[in-house]
């Protein structure tokens, strides 16, 4: 189908903001992604004691969930509000310090310091900030990624994985000119383009 409808459309960081101020949080899943319960074990593969990470993170719950089994998890989120309902909701305690190598960024840790949130865009990150990850959970991420910055994220995203990760990606396919997004419609085919 055509996506050009969709192509140039930009949503800014400030629009981002405003969502979670007005509580325009629709993408939101309080009991978390079903499918996640499904490929869990896709991504954990056996194995314990992951890295896993979550880019553009929102309030996701899977977060405390993996925490909870023993991973150690790193978000990014543009918005702090959305980093401090996290912690409120699951009643964890945390500590909020700036990042030295990203200008007005924090990181918000929990006490237990198996959950790092980075409050900063995506494109401020690296892995000689957060290092390489076991896992990711992509949901509501490269959907919600300007269409324009794809290429970037992706690329972006390779460089954040260790040799034998696992990505779980969550996409959603319906007629782009019926919706502006987002979550923009990727096709298979880009979505096989841009991983490579
Ligand atoms: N993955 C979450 C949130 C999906 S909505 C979930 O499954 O619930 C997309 C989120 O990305 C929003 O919370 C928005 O504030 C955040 N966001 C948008 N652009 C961003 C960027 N460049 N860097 C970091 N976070 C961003």
């Amino acid at each position: 189908s055509d996506v050009g409808s969709q192509k140039d459309r930009v949503v800014t960081e400030e629009e981002w903001l405003q969502k979670w101020e007005m509580g325009n949080i629709g993408f939101h899943k309080e009991q978390g992604h079903p499918l996640f319960q499904k490929f869990l074990d896709v991504l954990l593969n056996g194995r314990s004691g992951l890295r896993i990470f979550f880019p553009l993170c929102g309030k996701a719950v899977e977060m405390k969930w993996l925490a909870d089994m023993g991973h150690s998890i790193v978000g990014v989120e543009v918005s702090e509000q959305a980093l401090k309902e996290f912690f409120a909701e699951h009643n964890l305690p945390y500590c909020e310090e700036p990042v030295p190598e990203i200008a007005g960024a924090k990181k918000f840790q929990s006490t237990s310091g198996n959950i790092s949130l980075y409050c900063c865009s995506i494109y401020d990150l690296s892995s000689s900030i957060v290092g390489k990850f076991d896992g990711v959970w992509d949901r509501g991420s490269l959907v919600a990624v300007n269409p324009r910055d794809r290429q970037r994220y992706v690329s972006l995203m390779v460089t954040l994985m260790e040799k034998n990760s696992s990505y779980l990606l969550v996409a959603v396919s319906y007629d782009p000119n019926k919706h502006k997004g987002p979550p923009f419609y990727v096709p298979e085919s880009e979505i096989k383009s841009l991983f490579g």
